[in-house]
């Protein structure tokens, strides 16, 4: 079933239960005091006869009340203590008859009436009566009566008016709910219809701005759903083209140099060049496969990490042990600073492949004498390790991207240098996995600082 018909079908049956309780309990309680209200005056008129009788008891008031009444919708019947009728305004029914027959004694000290007859439904009369006591001890009652009928035509009349106030506000609730269900699940509809095109595949949904309630909340996590998908496609893209010209290259050395090897007329020294040339190359690939490999593993967080707590002063003097003799066949100085023993927890084979790549660029784009340092500082709540180098330094607005896979700064030298642009994305992946900071600081020709900050342990 569809939302809007749910929502609606839902908003209707809730309101029309409130609305019907209500109307109904109106309803009764105006009937209730419309019935009240005639009983009440019905009662007082009764009251002023028995007033007027027992200031002045003679037959010229008894006839004047008489007239009176027989020109209203009420009836007067005035009787003595025993019942016998003294004066009536109509000649007198069955059913005033049996109301008449009542026993009235019990209600001969009641000075103000009292309501003996209230049924609408069973009785032709609602009718009160009053006592009355004249001067020269003479005891009495003034009967008053009222057709029910007359009542229910009132009511009825009521009735006709409640059902069209409710006929009229169905009406307007129907209308109400099918425009405010509508209203309420069009960007639904409009969502689950972005939802559905992105399940096939299609990202380029644009969702309107609705409102900024939950549903606009909804709305906006789809669009940066989608936008989010369709870069990361455009990206994988872009990955690939970028992952094929890198793999083409080597490959069509291999096979150009494979060629000539093949070549019976070769020199042995030649045939050992091209086979050397290879043979290089297809490190190359192996290294690319490598790396290429290490990525996916950390995309599908298949990434193991097994931490330790590792003295960064000892751990990174081993680095700079190992890196020493590459940095000084190129000329380049490799100095190590650090001036306070500190620990933190690393996964120390990562952070090995992590300061080995830094390194290695530093030694890459470092021209022969100069400085290559490592330092380590530490700070309040943080260890800080410092790569800083005086070499190529990065072009400002390439520094925001470097970390990015396959991104090189001069793509023509990436063959030189034997980089992907693979080494610092892994960086990056290897640092965040220790929930470490990692921050570049670079100027052209003048040098390059990575630095690194880790949480210390005491
Ligand atoms: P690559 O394997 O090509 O070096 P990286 O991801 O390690 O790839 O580095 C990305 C790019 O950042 C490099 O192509 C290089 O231009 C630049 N870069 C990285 N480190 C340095 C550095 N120390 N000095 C100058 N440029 C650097």
């Amino acid at each position: 079933m569809k939302i809007s018909i749910k929502l609606g079908f839902w908003f209707f049956i809730c309101i029309f239960i409130i609305e019907a309780s209500s109307m109904f309990f109106l309803h009764r309680n105006v009937v209730h005091s419309l019935v009240n209200e005639e009983l009440e005056a019905l009662k007082s008129r009764g009251n002023s006869h028995s007033d007027v009788i027992e200031i002045s008891y003679d037959e010229a008031t008894l006839q004047h009340i008489k007239i009176m009444e027989s020109q209203t919708d009420t009836e007067v019947v005035i009787t003595d203590y025993v019942g016998k009728i003294i004066t009536s305004s109509k000649t007198l029914d069955k059913s005033m008859d049996k109301i008449l027959k009542r026993n009235m004694a019990e209600h001969i000290l009641s000075n103000n009436g009292v309501i003996i007859q209230s049924d609408l439904h069973d009785e032709q009369y609602i009718s009160t009566v009053s006592p009355f006591k004249t001067e020269n001890g003479d005891i009495g009652f003034v009967y008053m009566f009222k057709s029910t009928e007359q009542i229910q035509n009132v009511i009825s009349r009521l009735n006709e008016h409640f059902i069209l106030a409710s006929v009229l506000i169905l009406f307007l609730m129907l209308f109400t709910i099918f425009f405010l269900s509508r209203a309420l699940t069009k960007p639904l509809i409009s969502m689950k219809e972005a939802t559905r095109r992105m399940s096939k595949g299609d990202f380029s949904v644009s969702l309107p701005k609705t409102s900024s309630d939950e549903i606009g909340e909804l709305s906006d996590s789809i669009q940066t759903l989608a936008n989010d998908l369709n870069y990361l496609r455009k990206e994988r893209n872009e990955f690939l083209a970028g992952i094929s010209h890198e793999l083409r290259t080597p490959l069509t050395y291999i096979k150009g140099y494979t060629d000539i090897a093949r070549r019976n007329n070769l020199s042995e020294k030649d045939r050992l060049n091209y086979l050397n040339i290879i043979y290089e190359e297809s490190n190359h690939i192996d290294n690319l496969l490598k790396e290429l490999f290490d990525l996916a593993k950390m995309d599908q967080n298949n990434f193991s990490i097994s931490k330790e707590k590792v003295n960064i002063c000892l751990f990174m003097h081993s680095i700079f042990r190992k890196m020493e003799p590459a940095f000084e066949s190129k000329g380049v100085k490799l100095e190590f600073i650090c001036k306070k023993n500190a620990y933190v927890n690393i996964d120390p084979i990562r952070f090995e492949q992590v300061f080995l790549n830094l390194l290695d660029n530093a030694l890459k784009y470092s021209d022969t004498n100069t400085l290559t340092t490592i330092e380590i500082k530490n700070e309040e709540d943080s260890i800080n390790i410092l790569v800083k180098d005086q070499g190529s330094g990065i072009p400002t607005e390439d520094i925001p991207y470097i970390f990015d896979r396959l991104y090189r700064v001069d793509k023509s030298r990436s063959r030189l240098t034997g980089g992907f642009g693979l080494g610092l994305s892994i960086v990056k992946e290897i640092v965040e996995a220790h929930c470490g900071i990692i921050s570049v600081e670079s100027q052209l020709n003048s040098g390059t600082c990575f630095k690194i900050i880790l949480k210390g342990l005491d």
